[in-house]
């Protein structure tokens, strides 16, 4: 006990937490080019939180606004044409009950993994080790790189051991909030492990591909939202001449890196790229990591939430890949959409992130198809839509995994045909 309260003192010496009472999250839904573009000039004024940013005309905008804020804010904005719905009244007391929730479900089953509550760093470490000690015929621990504060960043293996096989790699967890998409793939892994001699479509992917699924890309930034800020988003490396901390680690790969717009060079930006392509420890460990399995890497998925969206490259420009590969792309985003959406119902925008998203440059997936070739490279927005956001209530851990799982067997699916 002493030892939990010595570190929960030396925290609250080093940093308060981060707390959000009274912020808002607001809707509002531009209606042409000039309200997009009065938006994104909002992206500049760092006291508003773009939860989604602004994308193109009829695409929703959810942004969370402190409590001094927002009667000038909602004006403005009623004065600009918008129309503002409020998705959430008061974002602390959300965090509250679910953190409240997470505690009690811990304090009922305190010695076994619970699949259907999220988890900190070093529980989904321990993890790594129990799943792959359980099925060590299939699964494997395997480390990526160290993360800025020395932070082991590890993956879990799966699939029948042979040489020359086709690889997989999944990125969990490269937004720190993001905490649906590391549960995702921990439950990833747990199906494959489970349909292993007892599903023949996951037995046939196991004996043709090596799955390396990382659930937590970025644990600095995971750590800190448990710890400080639920709402943090980017590493936590310093910046240079600036008091703000972190980069964006999804701008801050090679691919198209720097350009403007899709991400920001402002230290204290949520998107901000770093100061030069890699400068990351984490993101420069991945790279490293997925080039070393190279050329065998078939499929390439970074997961992310939230908006509901399976998309390919490019995220740096809006003009599309070269053919006969955007065809087989955009044939694999929607097929994965399909998928999802025949398990529950949840209906996935598909398309190039550029277009169905919004530009952003230096990120994962538009990397593992320019630098890597890899074909089926793949970035993820997974539930919800914005009732909830990055808030996803713990209940919707299981089905996200479910139907997710089955895009996952399809990209597997469209991954085996593409090699024939
Ligand atoms: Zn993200």
């Amino acid at each position: 006990m002493w030892k939990i309260l010595v570190s929960l003192l030396s925290l609250a010496l080093v940093e308060a937490v981060t707390r959000y009472d009274g912020y808002k999250v607001l809707r509002v839904v531009p209606n042409g080019d000039a309200q997009v573009r009065y938006l994104r000039n909002l992206e500049e004024d760092l006291e508003l939180s773009f939860w989604k940013e602004a994308s193109f005309p009829g695409r929703p905008v959810d942004i969370m606004v402190p409590p001094n804020k927002f009667g000038r804010f909602k004006t403005e904005l009623r004065l600009f044409g918008f129309d503002v719905n409020t998705m959430m009244t008061d974002v602390q007391s959300v965090i509250d009950r679910q953190m409240e929730e997470n505690a009690e479900k811990r304090s009922m089953n305190p010695d076994s993994f619970d699949y259907n509550t999220y988890h900190t760093y070093d529980e989904i470490d321990a993890w790594i080790d129990e799943i792959s000690a359980a099925n060590h015929d299939i699964a494997s621990p395997f480390t990526v790189g160290t993360s800025y504060e020395g932070r082991k960043i590890r993956g879990v293996k799966v699939g029948k051991q042979a040489t020359g096989k086709k690889a997989q790699y999944y990125v969990g967890g490269i937004h720190a909030r993001e905490w649906v998409s590391p549960s995702t793939m921990i439950y990833t892994v747990k199906y494959l492990v489970e349909g292993y001699g007892n599903d023949p479509s996951i037995t046939n992917y196991l004996d043709n591909f090596d799955y390396y699924i990382v659930p937590s890309s970025n644990p600095d930034g995971y750590e800190f939202t448990w710890t400080t800020d639920r709402m943090w988003r980017k590493t936590r490396s310093p910046n240079a001449g600036s008091n703000c901390v972190g980069t964006d680690p999804n701008r801050n790969w090679s691919a198209g890196w720097g350009r403007f717009p899709g991400s920001s060079g402002n230290p204290c930006s949520t998107s901000y790229r770093g100061p030069e392509a890699f400068s990351e420890a984490e993101t420069d460990a991945a790279a490293k990591f997925v080039e070393s399995l190279a050329p065998n890497v078939a499929v390439f998925i970074d997961f992310h939430a939230y908006s509901q969206m399976w998309m390919s490259p490019y995220g740096y420009t809006r003009d599309s890949p070269p053919e006969p590969d955007y065809t087989k792309q955009i044939d694999a985003n929607k097929r994965c959409g399909e998928a999802i959406e025949a398990v529950h119902g949840k209906v996935y925008q598909t398309g190039t992130i550029a277009n169905t998203i919004y530009v952003a440059n230096g990120n994962t997936a538009d990397w593992g198809y320019d630098n890597q070739n890899i074909l089926l490279s793949h970035a993820v927005e997974l539930r919800d839509t914005g009732e909830h956001g990055f808030l996803l209530p713990e209940d919707q851990i299981q089905p996200t995994a479910e139907e997710t799982f089955e895009a996952v067997k399809e990209i597997s699916k469209i991954a085996l045909e593409n090699m024939q």
